[in-house]
């Protein structure tokens, strides 16, 4: 997601309800306090979050937030939509499709083309680049607009529904892909047991979140790109993700901690928006050079950039299942 600048809405009762929640990863409910964040995106829910990270087990989320109800009522807000239709700039729009590119490149290591679902599909562009390379796809998109996007794209292979009530078969997938989605969910365990049990034996998942563990969180640290609260529940580390995706019952085949040029540029463009930063223009005339610099360093694998992202394996049909989205999102 991207911060932009917006004029500030006035909030609505139903955008003040919040709630407080324990530890997804562990259940624990022993949180350290790290940051608090402002809604500064689009302030459409104003206030600020508390940023924790459990002493058990280290996942960071956000402790209070928005109920349920009340972010799915802010995505559907007028104000979200405006947000989403800001047309994006050429050279971020050609990055889009060269990342896509990648990602169908890198799925292709770990499985051949066959039944692909992407979850949270957007325009379908991803899904698009798949399907030029032989794939068959499926999406699921929340965001009706998106979805006529998509349809125009694709044609009729997007359901507009959260996974949970897709109604997806058991198995049915040769992969599932999550590309910065599960930061989003409030029930992220839940997300990727479903996901996993969606896709065959010997089939894969991947998935790619904010990495809260990389050097451009360090860096900036109130001011990074990927701290967007609340419409980021959760800030995975490469180590919170691998335990969470095992323990939803994948197995992990790799994770990797990408560099993203583009992610960078909004980092400044945070700091620049705060007005915390001195001399951010005079930075930000330096990044394409630096992001060439870092384009490089990407080929060194000790530098951890502001994604993770991870495959994992379907390891084995398991039996005495019940079938249905009820019993794929019971909780451990
Ligand atoms: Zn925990």
């Amino acid at each position: 997601m991207t911060p932009r600048e917006g004029p500030e809405n006035p909030t609505t009762a139903a955008a003040h309800e919040r709630e407080i929640v324990g530890c997804n990863l562990c259940s624990a409910d022993d949180p350290d306090h790290v940051l608090s964040v402002a809604d500064d995106w689009l302030g459409h829910f104003g206030g600020t979050f508390p940023l924790v990270r459990c002493r058990a087990c280290g996942l960071c989320y956000l402790r209070e937030r928005p109920t349920s109800q009340a972010l799915v009522n802010a995505y559907a807000s007028e104000q979200m939509q405006r947000s989403i239709d800001h047309r994006a700039d050429p050279l971020s729009e050609r990055l889009f499709w060269v990342r896509a590119w990648l990602r169908r490149r890198e799925l292709e290591r770990w499985v051949r083309p066959g039944y692909v679902l992407d979850v949270g599909c957007g325009g379908g562009e991803f899904l698009a680049v798949l399907a030029a390379g032989g794939w068959e796809v499926a999406g699921t998109e929340v965001d009706g607009r998106r979805v006529v996007d998509a349809e125009r794209r694709l044609g009729p292979v997007v359901r507009r529904t959260p996974l949970e009530r897709a109604g997806f078969s058991e198995g049915s997938f040769d992969a599932v892909t999550l590309w910065h989605v599960l930061e989003h969910v409030p029930d992220p365990l839940a997300t990727l047991k479903l996901a996993i049990r969606l896709v065959r034996p010997g089939g894969v998942l991947a998935v790619a979140t904010p990495n809260v563990e990389s050097l451009e969180a360090r860096a900036f640290g109130i001011n990074w790109s990927g701290l967007v609260a609340p419409w980021h529940l959760y800030y995975f580390s490469p180590d919170t993700l691998g335990r969470m995706v095992h323990l939803a019952g994948g197995e992990v085949l790799a994770l990797s901690e990408p560099i993203a040029y583009y992610s960078l540029l909004q980092s400044f463009a945070h700091a620049r928006r705060r007005r915390q930063a001195r001399g951010v223009a005079a930075v930000r005339l330096a990044v394409p050079f630096v992001g060439r610099i870092l384009g490089l360093l990407a080929l060194d694998r000790r530098w951890r950039g502001p994604s993770v992202t991870l495959y994992a394996r379907q390891p084995a049909t398991k039996k005495g299942l019940p079938h249905g989205a009820a019993g794929l999102l019971e909780r451990r």
